[in-house]
């Protein structure tokens, strides 16, 4: 009798489980990319690994926030592209911490030097894990969030996802740019819905095939936050794009001197509706008029004691409110 009432006691102070969140961190590569993503189901999924080198500064950075998320493996390691400043930090990461699944776009499109040799330190690693390679209109079987892929290979979805296809007034104004035949033009992109809550990555997708996404009509809808395309230079992030997506925030991947473009942040600065622009790195060469206020800028300088890889950290709720952290002073805000 004793047990029994103990044990009741015992259930009935047990709180529930940790809220069913998504959250997503932002993790500072210094201009490359990676972000993680936990589902409230608990498998995590981690887009791009930043760089190698840098005395493993890039795997440690995950790592940390893996660990600060509790996270003990990574269950999908999606590579939108083969650059080095994406996939070159998975030797180095996988020397760390369990990444079962490996899922790319296949074909490596740009067999120039230097990522020929990333590429090769890829596969080596990804071959001893499960291999799932992924084309526009897939989902990655994650548990807990929907995450459809909407471009890969080049190649984007052929119909809108459910609820978007919108006519686009923007594209009356389009103009393309010189082709791209390498990795960026061919990079994963991805819409990861959680309940009423959705968010855009398309990695570092080019000009030209943004427009397949977005023109005439706009094919991935409007999502509550964008992760910066291809760390916000001006060969991405069109208006015709950022703009038919409606973002109440957007997050920019930029490091002191890469990306973070003028032009692209003020694209991005005038969408309809954004609230605000979260960023990596207080961009150098840009002067106070395009960039962010202090609070929302996780690392304020490079190579001093302002950056040691504070990341932005993005609570995601069923109900689609959401609230966004900024790692360096623990500023937040929510959104809803
Ligand atoms: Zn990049
Ligand atoms: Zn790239």
């Amino acid at each position: 009798m004793k047990i029994r009432f103990a044990s009741i006691l015992f259930f009935a102070c047990v709180p529930l489980l940790a809220a069913a969140d998504l959250t997503v961190y932002a993790i500072d590569v210094e201009g490359g990319k990676s972000t993680l993503f936990v589902s409230p189901s608990g498998e995590s999924m981690l887009v791009d690994t930043g760089y190698d080198g840098f005395k493993n500064r890039d795997a440690d950075r995950i790592l940390a926030a893996a660990k600060a998320a509790g996270v003990k493996q990574i269950d999908y390691l999606v590579i939108t592209h083969y650059h080095q400043d994406h996939v070159g930090g998975v030797p180095q990461l996988a020397a760390k911490i369990p990444i079962r699944n490996f899922v790319d776009h296949g074909q490596n499109f740009e067999q120039v030097k230097d990522n020929g040799a990333v590429y090769d330190a890829y596969v080596a690693v990804r071959d001893k894990g499960n291999h799932l390679v992924v084309k526009a209109g897939d989902r990655i079987p994650i548990r807990g969030i929907q995450v459809d892929v909407v471009t890969a290979s080049g190649k984007g979805i052929a119909k809108p996802l459910p609820g978007a296809g919108q006519p686009n007034p923007a594209c009356a104004t389009y103009q393309p740019l010189a082709v791209d035949t390498g990795e960026n033009a061919h990079s994963i992109g991805m819409v990861v819905t959680y309940g009423s809550f959705r968010l855009v990555d398309l990695g570092d997708l080019y000009w030209n095939q943004e427009y397949d996404l977005a023109c005439p009509n706009n094919k991935l809808g409007v999502v509550d936050v964008y992760l910066t395309t291809h760390h916000a230079k001006k060969t991405s992030g069109s208006p015709q794009m950022v703009w038919a997506l409606h973002p109440k925030v957007a997050i920019m991947n930029n490091g002191p001197t890469t990306g973070g473009a003028v032009q692209a942040w003020q694209t991005i600065h005038d969408s309809p509706g954004l609230l605000d622009i979260w960023q990596l790195h207080f961009a150098t060469a840009n002067g106070p008029d395009h960039n962010s206020p202090e609070a929302l800028i996780a690392n304020r300088a490079p190579e001093s004691d302002n950056c040691w890889g504070n990341w932005i950290q993005l609570t995601a709720r069923k109900d689609g409110s959401f609230t966004v952290e900024n790692s360096r002073t623990r500023f937040s805000k929510d959104y809803r």
